[in-house]
């Protein structure tokens, strides 16, 4: 995985800029941030399947649950739960926030690669180019030469996400 603190930077530019979809009814910026944010990390509550199968398994961690395919059901889902014309703010927002999860999880250089085509393939996938070192999983460890090495590389991708993200609020407000 990514650290979960850049996946929730980038899931909170993802939020900003879908403050700047054109709606007829805006969900409030807090909300879309809050939402870029938690649906950006929840991916890697796949975790607790660890306990159950194994890491290559479709169900395994990476496997169907960083799926584009679920993706878009979860999306819809919590979509379903806003009024009518927020809806498609709200689904663009969380669908983009978790194929963010994803697409930075392919950039990383350890475990497992994603399962992109879930639950059609088990199939795993990295990008080819693989800069991000593979963080590790206690907070604490962040606090070290490695995690701080991490943390670097990994602004390199979420700083412009969200820099961006900002830009779009910030114009479209105007
Ligand atoms: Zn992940």
């Amino acid at each position: 995985m990514a650290s979960a603190i850049t996946h929730a930077v980038v899931g909170a530019g993802i939020g900003l800029a879908c403050t700047a979809l054109p709606a007829r009814s805006r969900p409030a910026t807090i909300r879309l941030v809050s939402l870029g944010m938690l649906f950006a990390v929840l991916p890697d509550a796949d975790v607790v399947t660890f306990a159950w199968v194994d890491y290559a398994h479709l169900l395994g961690h990476r496997g169907l649950f960083h799926a584009p395919a679920f993706y878009a059901a979860v999306s819809a889902a919590v979509a379903l739960g806003y009024p009518r014309e927020t809806r498609r703010v709200i689904f663009a927002c969380v669908s983009l926030a978790m194929l963010s999860h994803s697409l930075l999880d392919a950039l990383t250089n350890g475990g497992l690669g994603i399962a992109f085509f879930a639950p059609f393939s088990s199939t795993r996938f990295f990008f080819p180019w693989r800069p991000i070192p593979v963080s590790p999983l206690s907070v604490g460890a962040f606090f070290s030469d490695r995690g701080l090495h991490i943390l670097s590389v990994e602004a390199f991708f979420g700083a412009p996400v969200f820099a961006l993200g900002l830009l779009l609020h910030r114009r479209a407000r105007r």
